[in-house]
């Protein structure tokens, strides 16, 4: 996350816009400039903490003015934000992130990259953020990624100190600056060296300074330049395209409006040569860097020169020769980088459309995927199809592609028993607490997983062999949105899901469990249940046939052990039997699909398991009303305690409806999302006043000491939040109610939390309030704004920044008894 003035309140207001992976089009003016970009040879990585840390417009000038190699190298995968657009936390919101960075990347022409940093949220300082990640580890993943990348000029967002704001963003500083000097040096992770990559000096490490109003860093004294220009190319300026960017990430609320004129950029030197004239100063970016290369730099001008913007064919021989004079250079990194421009923009100019779709989204372990492929060659030049290369099939053609005829057929093939279901590849192990497990070196650094499936199609234009390879994706029509592409995945013939993630035990005897087995292939299944340290489970078992798309609900009983408040639940299954015999046993996995119109569609797993914990929580009163904000799991948690809750829509916010409730609870950031709320301000006063208790969770600030009212009484929502999930937590109101009844609080009921304390606090009191707790962060004044009270009438209001959001949903104990304690305030006489 940026700093917060850079946080604009924004109304969630989306347009449809389907995403597509659908194949990218190029006109003579992309062909154009990528021919231009062949002529350079200089390359920038760019280094900081998050997705949306970056400087989108700088990425947008440096890929699409100057033509560098671009890349972003984000550490976190912006896992412990927020998530404005549904109830996704933690690597599943990791997950949309990443995916908002890769939307963002097809942009502005910058590639993306990623550490194996894990964001546990915020923290203040640069020494636990290096701490939890692994300081080695995540260090080595820089150092990977320069070596890998070969960066000329590598450039921070942030500076190694305080005013960074954030501790991962001053870490993201020390970081690349250790790297900096660290790729260069032989004797530093000489383990890289045996996958390829060597040693790398790059010219400097520059900060990009910045102002954002509350804090401005830039100087006179620091090298400056405009990138506010416009690309008659593209027919967009680096201010537009930047906003374009930006605004993909929509899990943050980030859309920003386009800015034209003149734009400038301020960098300060951190390491390695200094510079007068721009930052390309001393670097060779011409030809010239890969030996006695001129004649290349020269043939590339002709071609421009002559270049047709109706007929970019006539392009193709003058290209042809060029990848033969380039494929002669000496092995080497530009050689490669160019020879894989080179190819496309000889396809381009061939005007060579080829794709592999499939009309199924999964593969299905032990079934079989129908692909087709597809060749059309929209103009003149010379070109013949010679293969078409897919796994277990290799088919020889010779077929002069005539032209602008469609050229396609489809394939049956079988899909391995043993095929890798689509995982990405860093929740393949499980997470450590500050960084993702990838065993595999050659992943690391990459933003996701390589496609499922891919064919690769061979051509020979005027006697040369290029060969281009292209995912095989999964495509409909939808009668709205039109032609959509999805990513293929391969799944299990057999997945499960249960119904609750923690299932909380306070008091009874027994309690129901649900699972929904699913199965993509007619199955005979046996599959068991399974609870750890002597819980027993009554039931629960599916033995028979399943039917392909089809799912079985089992209903089972958990029964806790009298000697261990805890237990893991997991699903077996002993046996997969199919109609053609096949035999398998495997771990259940459960199968998670994140869909939002952005981006494309996520599938990931998740062991098919349950935490189960006996809680010791006395529980008042029975009816919620909830009012869902940015999404949180939190009304589950109210069920598992033996709530009815009910989701409130705007039209049930109204005095009959409310009464039935014990406690109207609104969800995370309900005020900022929900504009209705303005307009029900005196419906749930007059609810308070006639003995409900209303719990606000956490708002941001802006909106709400801006204009929306929310309490009775006034009071402020500050920035102040209390990250060290440990935090000793100091019982002001020893009496209060919410801390006796009907359970005793004590320092027992923090123990446990997870990633932070409170959010958002509450500031500048009305004298109503009681505030009950106070806590606070290291080397930081103590605070009682966490959770507030007032009375009011016969009921009374809470707002509270502790995140309860994070803490029930894993089933931390004490927020279970601190949350009942709320719901059972007393009314006043
Ligand atoms: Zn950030």
């Amino acid at each position: 996350m940026l700093m917060k003035k850079m946080l604009f309140f924004l109304v969630m207001f989306f347009s449809i816009k389907t995403f597509s992976q659908s194949p990218a089009t190029y006109s003579s003016a992309d062909i154009y400039l990528q021919i231009k970009k062949m002529n350079v040879l200089g390359s920038v990585l760019y280094i900081a903490a998050h997705p949306d840390d970056e400087n989108t417009r700088l990425l947008a000038y440096f890929s699409k003015d100057k033509l560098y190699r671009t890349g972003y190298l984000s550490l976190t995968r912006g896992d412990g934000g927020q998530n404005l657009l549904g109830d996704e936390q933690g690597v599943e919101l990791g997950l949309i992130r990443t995916q908002e960075l890769l939307a963002a990347r097809r942009i502005d022409g910058a590639e993306q990259f990623f550490s194996r940093a894990y964001d546990f949220g915020f923290c203040k300082t640069p020494e636990e953020a290096l701490e939890k990640w692994g300081h080695e580890k995540i260090l080595s993943d820089v150092v990977w990624m320069i070596r890998k990348f070969q960066p000329d000029v590598i450039i921070t967002r942030f500076p190694p100190d305080g005013r960074a704001g954030h501790g991962h963003h001053s870490a993201s500083s020390i970081l690349a600056h250790e790297a900096f000097i660290a790729a260069a040096d032989s004797t530093k992770f000489p383990e890289q060296f045996k996958y390829g990559v060597k040693v790398w000096q790059a010219k400097r490490l520059l900060w990009n300074t910045y102002n954002f109003g509350s804090i401005n860093t830039t100087g006179n004294d620091q090298f400056k330049m405009d990138i506010g220009g416009f690309n008659p190319l593209l027919g967009k300026g680096y201010g537009e395209i930047a906003a374009e960017s930006r605004s993909q990430h929509k899990s943050q609320g980030f859309g920003v409006p386009a800015q034209r004129g003149e734009s400038e950029e301020y960098f300060s030197l951190t390491a390695g040569d200094g510079m007068k004239n721009g930052l390309m100063d001393g670097v060779d970016t011409t030809w010239e860097r890969v030996g006695d290369a001129k004649n290349i730099q020269a043939k590339i001008n002709t071609i421009l020169s002559q270049y047709n913007f109706e007929h970019p064919e006539n392009s193709v021989n003058d290209l042809v020769a060029l990848h033969k004079t380039i494929k002669q250079l000496p092995d080497g990194y530009w050689k490669n980088k160019k020879l894989d421009e080179l190819k496309n923009i000889i396809v381009e100019c061939a005007g060579i459309f080829a794709e592999a779709f499939s009309d199924q989204q999964y593969a299905v372990e032990g079934d079989s995927l129908h692909v087709n492929f597809f060749v059309n060659k929209r103009n003149d030049a010379d070109v013949y199809l010679k293969q078409i290369q897919f796994p277990s099939f290799d088919s020889s053609l010779s077929d002069r592609l005539a032209t602008n005829r469609d050229f396609s057929f489809s394939k049956i093939f079988p899909v391995a028993v043993d095929q890798p279901v689509s995982q990405p590849y860093w929740l393949v192990k499980p997470l450590q607490e500050g960084s993702f497990n990838v065993s595999d070196q050659m992943l690391i650094g990459k933003p996701q997983n390589d496609a499922a499936y891919e064919a690769t199609f061979i051509f020979t234009v005027n006697s040369e062999e290029i060969a281009i390879k292209k995912p095989v994706q999964y495509k409909y029509t939808d009668p709205v949105k039109g032609e959509v592409y999805e990513p293929l995945c391969v799944v299990p013939a057999v997945t499960a899901h249960l119904n609750q993630a923690v299932y909380v035990l306070d008091g009874q005897p027994e309690k129901e469990i649900n699972a929904e087995i699913s199965a993509q292939k007619d199955l005979a299944v046996n599959v068991n249940f399974n609870a750890t340290n002597n819980w027993k489970i009554n039931n629960g078992k599916l033995n028979g046939n399943i039917s392909a798309g089809s799912t079985e609900n089992i209903k089972a009983f958990i029964i806790p052990s009298t000697n261990a408040d805890e237990s893991q639940l997991d699903l077996t299954v002993d046996k997969i039997n199919d109609s053609k015999g096949l035999q398998y046993t495997a771990p259940l996995l459960d199968e998670r699909k994140i869909s939002y119109s952005h981006i494309p569609d996520i599938i990931y797993f998740k062991p098919a398991e349950a935490k189960l914990e006996k809680i010791n929580v006395i529980v008042k009163g029975n009816s919620i009303g909830y009012i869902a904000g940015a999404g949180d799991k939190v009304p589950q948690a109210l069920q598992q305690m033996g709530y009815d809750v009910k989701m409130l829509n705007e039209a049930d916010i109204n005095d009959e409806k409310l009464k039935q409730f014990n406690a109207v609870i609104t969800g995370v950031r309900a005020y900022d999302v929900d504009p209705f709320l303005s307009s029900k301000y005196e419906v749930l006063m007059r609810y308070i006043s006639n003995g409900g208790n209303l719990i606000v969770q956490y708002n941001r600030n802006q909106a709400i000491n801006n204009s929306i009212k929310m309490a009775p009484y006034p009071f402020s929502v500050s920035g102040t939040r209390v990250t060290n999930e440990n935090a000793e937590v100091h019982i002001l109101l020893p009496n209060n109610s919410a801390l006796n009844y009907p359970n005793k609080i004590g320092p027992k009921d923090f123990e446990n939390w997870i990633q932070e304390r409170s959010t958002y606090q509450a500031t500048k009191l009305d004298s109503h309030y009681l505030a009950p707790l106070g806590m606070h962060d290291a080397n930081e004044p103590e605070s009682n704004g966490s959770l507030i009270i007032a009375p009011y009438g016969k009921g009374n209001f809470v707002y509270t920044g502790l995140v309860f959001f994070r803490e029930l949903p894993e089933g931390v104990a004490g927020a279970y008894r601190l949350m009942a304690n709320l719901i059972a305030l007393p009314q006043n006489k």
